[in-house]
């Protein structure tokens, strides 16, 4: 059962949080493991904290770690009793005078690298899974406080490291198995690793969902929940279509499609070790807990042609021209290269005779990259764009949903469509500035309810 950051954003969220938990687990006789994420907007205020102390600015690294710390022991007041709140204080002490001597040491060397960051923005999970731990023990569960570095084991990636599956497998049924047969609920960590030698490691933000799917397959839990703040993965985000409604079933294939084109709901490696375990994933409500919520399955009867419509901001179009390609053999392989070899991967890409157009989102090599591509032809780059994926089912053998999405846009501009290379995704390139309204002017044509009946 893993829980996002709004589902432990206050006190009252983590009483939440627990009776769902002691109402699962009673209810079902299984018992739990419970991955937690920082309280939410936790990770992004110690990112900010480092990067304050980065530009040497101490006292407002020091004011931000102070907001911090008031408001997890506001959470811990309100939550724990008296009688186990010393031990829990103490505890937390120590992790913000840590917390506090690193990001001095980063304010003295002006300097943050990717090991340090990781050291920092770690901490907000260290310190949400404590309180909780805390909590559960007070309330009398069986709760076994487990730290995420002890099992889940990765390279040096900083900030987006990648685990040792085999190593967290072998430790979950060395560190973990005994004690859940006990019937003891083990509370530990999303989003943090450490590498063999014990450094703090993070998985990549949003990186809580890839964890709980990681442990859940290490221990073949029998379901992986992942309990956030919205009935489900809906049609489209809420927070923009207020009209969107939740989808029941989803096929791993498309949540994998929508987790990658934006559907923050759930990061994208979630469905992974999923899949390879064939354990069911189910999105829940933790402020609707008795919603259904969407069942992430092998294969769905869903007949709706949409299934649900994702975005991701912040892309760059590049575009190759060259009269070289005009029947010319190699060409695009040699454009692969260079992407290749600078480590950024693309994401759509369409053709025609003489060009090429392509997106990324890492810019980290873009000037590189475009060095070498001048070479072949004539290159634009078009940043601040949007890349709308409409995800659904049997888009090349069934007719009419280009009318319906160009019918829909018709007043906008579409700066490249990529229809065909999947049966179950049309994703388009908008700017950034048009997406909203592409995004509402697709939903109201797929799922305003005369739409859906038509
Ligand atoms: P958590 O803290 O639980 O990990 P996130 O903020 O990472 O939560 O993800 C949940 C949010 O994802 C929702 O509040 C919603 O705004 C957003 N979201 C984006 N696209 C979708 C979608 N298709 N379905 C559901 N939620 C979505
Ligand atoms: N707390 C981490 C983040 O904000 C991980 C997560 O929430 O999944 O990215
Ligand atoms: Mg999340």
């Amino acid at each position: 059962m893993k829980f996002g950051g709004t589902s432990v954003a206050e006190a009252s969220r983590f009483k939440d949080v627990f009776n769902i938990v002691k109402h699962r687990s009673t209810v079902s006789g299984k018992v739990p493991l419970i991955v937690l994420s920082a309280m939410s907007g936790i990770t992004n205020e110690l990112i900010d904290c480092a990067k304050c102390a980065q530009a040497s600015d101490h006292s407002l690294a020091a004011a931000r770690l102070t907001d911090i710390k008031d408001r997890h022991y506001e959470v811990v007041e309100d939550l724990i009793p008296l009688s186990g709140r010393d031990q829990l204080l103490s505890a937390l002490e120590i992790d913000f005078n840590r917390l506090s001597i690193l990001l001095q040491g980063i304010t003295y060397l002006g300097e943050l690298s990717k090991r340090s960051l990781d050291a920092i923005s770690s901490c907000g999970e260290i310190l949400s899974t404590k309180i909780f731990s805390a909590y559960a023990i007070s309330q009398k569960a069986p709760a076994v406080y487990v730290d995420a570095r002890t099992i889940m084991l990765t390279n040096e990636d900083y900030g987006k490291a990648i685990p040792n599956l085999e190593e967290l497998s072998a430790r979950s049924q060395s560190e973990i198995a005994a004690l859940m047969k006990e019937g003891k609920w083990i509370i530990t960590q999303g989003f943090i690793g450490a590498t063999a030698n014990g450094v703090t490691t993070t998985l990549g933000r949003g990186g809580s969902d890839y964890s709980a799917s990681l442990i859940g397959a290490a221990i073949n839990a029998d379901e992986i929940q992942i309990w956030t703040d919205v009935d489900g993965m809906m049609t489209a985000d809420p927070r923009l279509v207020p009209e969107a409604i939740p989808v029941a079933n989803v096929t791993f294939q498309e949540a994998a499609e929508l987790a990658y084109f934006g559907a923050k709901v759930l990061h994208p490696l979630t469905i992974k070790p999923a899949i390879e375990k064939n354990i069911p994933v189910r999105i829940l409500n933790t402020l609707n807990p008795d919603s259904a919520g969407t069942l992430l399955v092998e294969k769905t009867d869903n007949t709706e042609k949409i299934c649900a419509i994702a975005c991701k901001k912040g892309q760059t179009a590049i575009f190759i021209n060259s009269a070289r390609m005009l029947m010319a053999s190699g060409f695009l392989a040699q454009v692969f290269n260079i992407f290749a070899r600078y480590e950024t991967s693309i994401d759509l890409i369409t053709t025609s005779e003489v060009s090429v157009s392509l997106t990324i989102d890492n810019l980290d090599k873009l000037p590189q990259i475009e060095e070498e591509l001048k070479q072949l032809g004539e290159v634009t780059v078009l940043n601040d764009l949007a890349i709308i994926a409409l995800v659904g089912r049997n888009f090349r053998e069934e007719s009419g949903t280009a009318h319906r999405i160009f019918k829909a846009l018709a007043d906008l501009n579409i700066i490249m469509i990529s229809f065909g290379a999947s049966n179950i995704n049309v994703s388009l390139v908008l700017t950034n500035q048009d997406a909203d309204r592409a995004i509402k002017l697709l939903h109201s044509e797929f799922f305003s309810m005369a739409a859906v009946r038509s």
